[in-house]
């Protein structure tokens, strides 16, 4: 049976993951979050000094109750990737061209053994070229940082830092993931585009499931 691979690209904080997640099990499909390698790598580099000289971690993804864990030789990143600090650390480590083409077969993989909604950065344009649907999924930069502010605070209110500042960390990232020489975010040419500015959560779901049911 041919698998369908659903690719989903954009900025940070458009709610690639959150939309994806619930997508993909209104399809019955895997959801696959790139970015979790990313940042695992990253974390990794911080605590063990990684050299583009020194050997890569082992990194593997498991799925338990459903939900995606990341580990790297053997040990769960899964809670310690979800920081401002991290997201830092995994977009300076993805300009790396050996670490891009390290994760490139691992993510594939998962799109040859399963039907997957797989977001990311460059999964339309490098990691799944043919997938059967593209889209780029976007939002005004300070709707996606008042969003990833409220998600900051939910988690840790005294420890989040200000909208102001979120704001300015994604502008960077932003800036960092679209100018990289190496596989930079960018629309594939037969993306679809959905833009979720002014979107509850439940509305942004509802465009993307109709958006792919009328497509595939
Ligand atoms: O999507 P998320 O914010 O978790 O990704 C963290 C970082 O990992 C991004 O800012 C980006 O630099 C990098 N990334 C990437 N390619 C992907 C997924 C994530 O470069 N496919």
């Amino acid at each position: 049976m041919k698998h369908i691979s659903i690719a989903i690209d954009g900025p940070v904080g458009a709610g690639k993951s959150s939309i994806s997640r619930e997508v993909a099990k209104g399809l019955g499909f895997i959801y696959v979050d790139t970015g979790a390698l990313y940042r695992t790598l990253g974390v990794y580099s911080k605590l063990h000094s990684l050299s583009p000289s020194c050997e890569l971690p082992k990194i593997t993804i498991k799925f338990i109750d459903g939900l995606q864990h990341v580990f790297a030789n053997g040990v769960d990143y899964t809670d310690k990737i979800r920081t401002p600090e991290a997201s830092m650390l995994a977009s300076d480590i993805s300009a790396k061209p050996e670490i891009r083409e390290y994760l490139l077969e691992l993510q594939r993989e998962f799109a040859r053994t399963a039907s997957v909604v797989m977001d990311g950065r460059d999964i339309g344009t490098v990691v799944l070229p043919n997938a059967t649907l593209k889209i780029f999924l976007t939002a005004s930069p300070e709707e996606r940082a008042c969003r990833r502010h409220e998600e900051l605070l939910r988690k840790d209110s005294a420890a989040a830092p200000s909208y102001e500042s979120v704001l300015e960390d994604l502008k960077l990232r932003d800036h960092n993931d679209s100018t990289r020489t190496h596989a930079p975010l960018k629309q594939a040419d037969d993306a679809v585009v959905v833009d979720t500015t002014g979107n509850t959560f439940e509305q942004s779901v509802e465009v993307m499931l109709k958006t792919i049911k009328e497509r595939i």
